[in-house]
């Protein structure tokens, strides 16, 4: 169900996940764009340097989001229990989902927001997000740049997107209620149970021949974009891993 949430419930929903972050002074920039604009979960994927007195000076007045700040030694570790991820990426990938500018990709975040936790997905420093990293999320979401120059420093790409969020949802104008969503008939499925289902795919086609382990090829990233573009809900990963089980019980009949 979707439901009209207050703009300060619909923004606390929302984490940052900084993926293996090496300057502390970026985690306490990133730490600050937060606060400024009402977002205060913060999660750290292998930090290179956390906690660390360079993070809390940069972080001026925003030293409580960093002492609340979680640590999680994968990507997968920082997800558990959203339903929706955006990657923040620059770079457009040849495989991977489907990328938008940041203010359309919060305007879907919101929307995301109202039936449960989402994040938002920044790279590392030097080499970004990777491809792997970009696929666990169901958008890639860039900032329009210059494209002779389209790198921002960590703390700032943080600051635009944060920025973003709190005008979206304040404005009122893409608000779920207002967008006329169809009611889910069931809860969104979290990020683990739609990894679930993805590992569960990948064996029924590997156990039928359909697919080569050895030569992965696009097939699940393929596939990761195609569900990743519905947004699924419980009971529908519950009927396509009961179609899986009933293929592999059928074929063990026959
Ligand atoms: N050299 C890296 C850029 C790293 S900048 C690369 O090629 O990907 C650190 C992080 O800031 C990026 O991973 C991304 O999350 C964010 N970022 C910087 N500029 C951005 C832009 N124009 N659009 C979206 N995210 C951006």
């Amino acid at each position: 169900m979707t439901s009209r949430l207050m703009p300060e419930h619909l923004l606390a929903r929302i984490r940052v996940v900084l993926s293996r972050p090496s300057h502390p002074g970026n985690i306490g920039a990133a730490a600050r764009a937060m606060k400024t604009m009402g977002l205060s979960r913060l999660y750290l994927v292998n930090p290179l340097r956390f906690p660390d007195p360079e993070a809390d000076v940069r972080a001026t007045g925003a030293v409580d989001v960093l002492q609340q700040a979680t640590v999680c030694a994968t990507l997968d570790e920082a997800l558990g229990g959203t339903i929706y991820a955006a990657a923040i990426s620059a770079r457009q990938r040849d495989l991977g989902p489907p990328p938008c500018h940041a203010r359309e990709g919060i305007a879907d975040l919101l929307t995301e927001a109202a039936k449960g936790e989402v994040a938002l997905v920044f790279g590392n420093e030097t080499v970004g997000l990777s491809n792997e990293e970009v696929q666990r999320c169901q958008a890639a979401v860039s900032i329009p740049t210059n494209p002779g120059f389209s790198s921002l420093n960590l703390g700032s790409a943080v600051q635009v997107l944060c920025y973003e969020a709190r005008l979206a949802a304040y404005s009122g104008q893409r608000l779920p209620a207002q967008r006329g969503v169809t009611p889910s008939s069931s809860r969104a499925a979290t990020l683990e149970e739609v990894e679930g289902f993805y590992g569960h795919l990948e064996e029924t086609m590997i156990t039928t021949g359909f697919h080569d382990p050895a030569k992965p090829k696009r097939l699940m990233p393929k596939l990761r974009r195609l569900f990743g573009r519905t947004r699924l809900e419980i009971d529908e990963v519950n009927i396509l891993r009961g179609v899986l089980a009933a293929l592999r019980d059928g074929s063990r009949r026959t």
